[in-house]
């Protein structure tokens, strides 16, 4: 990085400054503006992720990366396949119901278990 990096970064400081105490009249506080710059970095996090994932999503596997990028690559393909198989699970669990007893599951409209012979009460107030 050269002079000319510091000067600008220190230029767009004092602007930044300037203009947020013509806004307001008044120096910003410091807890004011550190909240404003993590509110910031967190938009900012935001921003990288979308980015990685448009990346991601062109990438396809035909494309060589390097082995830190091919490592989250493959981190990332694997947390979407433990993802669809944890959303198929909870499907299944939502659209069956389990034996609260023994986890079997049981006929939707059952009122014992067919296989522990647990009487099956349930309240449908946990439904989405
Ligand atoms: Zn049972």
């Amino acid at each position: 990085m050269d002079r000319d990096f510091f000067d600008n970064a220190f230029d767009k400081a004092k602007n930044a400054f300037e203009v947020a105490y013509k806004k307001t009249g008044e120096v910003l506080s410091a807890e004011k503006i550190k909240f404003n710059i993590s509110s910031l970095k967190s938009k900012r996090e935001k921003a990288y992720a979308k980015l990685g994932k448009s990346f991601f999503e062109g990438l396809g596997e035909t494309v060589a990366l390097n082995d830190q990028d091919k490592a989250v690559y493959d981190e990332i393909v694997e947390l979407n396949t433990k993802i669809e198989d944890l959303t198929n699970e909870l499907n299944f669990v939502k659209s069956n119901r389990l034996c609260p007893s023994c986890g079997a599951v049981i006929d939707e409209n059952a009122v014992f278990c067919s296989k522990c012979g647990e009487k099956i009460t349930f309240d449908s107030s946990e439904n989405d």
